[in-house]
């Protein structure tokens, strides 16, 4: 059976599973929600175990391909250009879409009095958050530049990272025989054994998505739902636009290639992000379905998704407009057009800084409260539902990263990609 069927059953299975067990009942002592919650932290870790060493790896082949500066520049140009675009259409979508459904507004009156307002206001996440303001928007670039490349590597920060192999990789192409041959050597091996060790961990998918999923189920049950179900239904509805209409006709029409096929190829990296809710985590994946199963090369797909995974969220972008434009309609404030388009602005510019792990985006939402003045509490609101709007954000900004690294490619004059039944590029077996 394909591997992405197998997932697919663990993740069905998951769902009754996680919302029968809840959290307390057991065997012998052990719940099952504790059992999930180890089985799932055990995949997520090993998942986790290969980002750095791949990002740097990736980062740094890939330079070695593009070699000159003015290809590079062609396709940073390409690729910047592709994210920006998409998060736009994104967020735009979601813009429109709040203000047309209005789910803060609950038969005419604000959701907010519906729900009461301080129900979960001492909640401690939005304690956590007291005190983010716009002044974080320029940390984000700060963080660009590390200071130290091996304490960025350890906390994870992606950015600092990526900007160190773009340099390391840079320059790697511009030193001497035979060093330049011994190190461009030396980093496809370390990428191609990354790419075993992601073999055998992609193995074990289908039981590790089951425990995710299982875990989130039985904590956030269906009871959650309540007055955030038009929310919900929102949030989701633009993501299914951006994921069924938009992201397939910028594929059709500039990359020139069978959306279709690209779902296929990515099934088991959409179904791992949708359990993980972290593109990071699930970068190793993204990299092995974008290179075996639609064909694009290791130049391309090297540079674009790890890059991607860390600054291209359009289900992020996407969901903090609705969330605030949400938020602000709980609490019966009319935002006039000029600030709904300063939030749309602040979304594309935090969805570049929000890292890829579960829950950042609401970082990205306290910023943008505290920019157009809205309270920070609000954010308690949609915390109900936040969980398993994460999963669906994350298959959304994961689908993104490998169409615009199919559409970069293509633009680059590659051939044989999202063939059918092909896996062009490395000639190797499909995932
Ligand atoms: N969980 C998301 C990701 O990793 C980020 C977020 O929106 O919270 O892509």
């Amino acid at each position: 059976m394909k591997l992405h069927w197998q997932i697919l059953i663990g993740l069905a299975l998951a769902v009754p599973a996680g919302l029968l067990a809840g959290t307390d009942a057991g065997l012998f002592g052990v719940t099952f929600h504790q059992a999930f919650d180890f089985v799932g932290t055990l995949f997520l870790n090993a998942l986790l175990m290969l980002v750095v060493p791949l990002v740097l790896a990736s980062i740094i082949n890939a330079m070695a391909g593009i070699g000159s500066s003015g290809a590079l520049g062609r396709l940073g140009g390409k690729t910047l250009l592709y994210y920006l675009a998409t998060s736009l259409f994104a967020i735009l979508v979601g813009l429109m879409l709040v203000n047309l459904i209005e789910p803060g507004t609950l038969d005419g009156r604000p959701a907010g009095e519906v729900m009461g307002l301080q129900a979960e206001v001492d909640s401690p996440v939005v304690a956590q958050l007291e005190g983010r303001g716009a002044g974080e928007v320029a940390e984000i670039f700060l963080r660009m530049i590390p200071t130290n490349v091996v304490d960025a590597a350890a906390q994870g920060q992606l950015l600092g990272l990526i900007f160190f192999s773009l340099l390391f990789g840079f320059f790697m192409t511009r030193i001497d025989s035979p060093y330049r041959e011994t190190l461009t050597n030396f980093w496809q091996a370390v990428f191609d054994v990354m790419m075993r060790m992601t073999d055998l961990v992609l193995r074990f998918a289908p039981l590790g998505v089951f425990a995710l999923v299982a875990r989130v189920m039985a904590e956030t049950g269906l009871a959650a739902f309540g007055p955030l179900a038009l929310f919900f239904v929102t949030v989701v509805l633009a993501l299914a636009i951006h994921f069924l209409i938009t992201l397939p006709l910028v594929m059709y029409f500039v990359g020139r290639v069978n959306p279709w096929r690209q779902y296929r190829a990515m099934a088991p990296a959409l179904l791992t992000a949708f359990s993980t809710s972290s593109s990071a985590a699930t970068l190793p994946l993204t990299l092995e379905c974008v290179q075996k199963n639609a064909g694009v090369s290791q130049r391309t797909s090297g540079f674009v998704l790890p890059l991607g995974a860390t600054v291209n969220m359009d289900g992020t972008a996407l969901y903090e407009c609705v969330a605030v434009l949400f938020i602000a309609q709980a609490y019966g404030l009319d935002l006039s057009l000029g600030t709904q388009l300063l939030v749309v602005v602040i979304a594309l510019v935090t969805s570049i800084g929000v890292a890829g792990i579960p829950a950042a985006g609401l970082v990205a939402i306290a910023i943008i409260l505290a920019a157009v003045g809205l309270p920070l509490e609000g954010i308690a609101l949609i915390l109900a539902v936040d969980r398993l709007l994460d999963m669906f954000r994350t298959a959304v900004n994961v689908f993104g990263d490998s169409c615009g690294a199919v559409v970069i490619a293509r633009r680059e004059g590659e051939e044989g990609i999202l063939q059918n039944g092909s896996d062009a590029a490395s000639g190797s077996r499909q995932v």
